[in-house]
């Protein structure tokens, strides 16, 4: 136990689902133990907790949806005593002209009846810049990065400023790198001065981590934060924690292992090679099979049930752009897509029943898939295994204890898979 306390200190809002295991991870991090529920509870926690992460998927559906399902979110973790709000997007800042980071912040603001508010999905440790309100991934502003030709959300605009502003009804300003290099009390003053001069939201620059951490206690008093997962680095010391490996601390590991990826990003292909490479046995889902009235899921079990005494084994849809799509031209991109998470969706409550305590999952929509699929609502946040993906435990619908890793499709290092197993040995 790290928390002094049993109540609710800090209530996080998550536009998507394995941003929101991000947001915890940096939170467990930080000394906190950290629950994240799929979608808003229908009743209180599991298990004691000082933050709670509510994973929504409101980033891309209509604004006015967003908002709704934020102030649901909003509503159940007051009603747990939440102290602090935090509403968590993806440090690209994914939004469309309408939204939804706008539309939500202000909704947010006016539940909670506050007048004043950041927003920043600065993360500098993960290449996440911002300058004078302008936006840097990696070496490039935003509009040069691969944001630039995002199928639902192109972002073609670096300054962070203007893209809020033309989201917001409230006016928006900056907290620039100088006064946060000069600490609390700078941006303190600067806030002062902007709401002053009418700003309600500012964004926030920050150039090292070390500015999250400076930013961190001018937040104490704030109802709502807003921001990417970097700024809960800066956090959990205004709640009197300190780092600390207990609050990383999952019920003992056990069952059998297995990797199910439905990610088709480059790093996803990378870490589906190593593993394979290192000599563990690997099922390729067809979606053409699959669609041709095949029992892949069966197949697939048939496959698994001899080896899982052996060591994880690995069942993947993970394709070459080209395959993809050859069987997006065939079957449509959403019902190939649906087709793919609803196999492995299968395949994972198979291999729970085979006795799989302990799985990887690769891929967003493929995690939120096959975590639905188990009946899991609720996951204890455990230790990193690469930055932005940490073990979790969680009950599945059927009663079982299981250990998940959920990783975004571009998150994690090679070797991630035998490395997370490796942890939980
Ligand atoms: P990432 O986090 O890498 O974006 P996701 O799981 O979010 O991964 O998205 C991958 C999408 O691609 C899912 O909808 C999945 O069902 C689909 N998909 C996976 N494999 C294939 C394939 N071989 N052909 C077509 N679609 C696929």
């Amino acid at each position: 136990m790290t928390g002094t306390t049993k109540e609710l200190l800090l209530g996080c809002i998550a536009d998507d689902f394995t941003g929101a295991t991000d947001l915890a991870n940096n939170l467990v991090r930080g000394g906190m133990r950290v629950v994240q529920t799929i979608g808003v509870p229908a009743g209180p926690l599991d298990r004691a907790a000082d933050a709670v992460v509510v994973a929504l998927k409101s980033r891309t559906i209509a604004a006015a949806d967003a908002v709704r399902q934020s102030l649901d979110a909003l509503r159940w973790l007051r009603s747990q005593g939440a102290r602090q709000i935090y509403f968590k997007y993806c440090s690209t800042f994914d939004s469309t002209a309408q939204g939804n980071i706008g539309p939500v912040t202000e909704a947010l603001m006016d539940a909670l009846g506050t007048g004043f508010t950041i927003a920043t999905p600065a993360f500098p440790d993960n290449q996440r810049t911002v300058f004078k309100g302008y936006l840097f991934v990696g070496d490039v502003p935003l509009h040069e990065s691969g944001m630039r030709d995002h199928p639902l959300t192109p972002m073609t605009d670096a300054n962070l400023v203007r893209v809020l502003q033309a989201q917001c009804r409230r006016k928006v300003g900056l907290i620039d790198y100088r006064a946060v290099a000069a600490g609390a009390q700078a941006i303190a003053a600067r806030i002062a001065e902007l709401r002053s001069s009418g700003c309600a939201i500012a964004v926030v620059d920050a150039i090292g981590n070390d500015d999250l951490l400076r930013l961190g206690p001018a937040l104490k008093d704030m109802a709502l934060v807003t921001a990417g997962s970097g700024v809960a680095i800066g956090l959990p010391r205004n709640f009197g924690i300190q780092a600390s490996p207990g609050a990383a601390q999952l019920p003992p590991a056990g069952g059998a292992q297995a990797v199910l990826s439905g990610s088709c990003s480059v790093a996803t292909h990378r870490q589906v090679r190593a593993f394979i490479a290192a000599g563990r046995p690997g099922f390729v889902v067809d979606p053409l099979r699959v669609a041709a009235g095949e029992d892949v899921p069966a197949q697939a079990l048939a496959w698994a049930a001899p080896l899982l005494a052996q060591g994880p084994v690995l069942v993947y849809s993970t394709a070459q752009p080209q395959a993809v799509k050859d069987v997006q031209e065939r079957l449509g991109v959403d019902e190939a897509g649906a087709l793919v998470e609803r196999t492995l969706a299968k395949i994972a409550r198979g291999l729970v029943a085979l006795g799989v305590r302990q799985l990887a999952l690769a891929g967003g929509e493929t995690s939120g898939a096959c975590v639905q699929a188990l009946g899991v609502t609720q996951m204890q946040i455990g230790p990193q295994i690469d930055p932005g993906v940490p073990w979790c435990y969680a009950t599945s619908g059927g009663g079982h204890g299981l250990h998940l890793a959920l990783k975004s499709g571009n998150f994690g290092a090679e070797d991630f898979f035998a490395k997370a197993f490796r942890m939980l040995a």
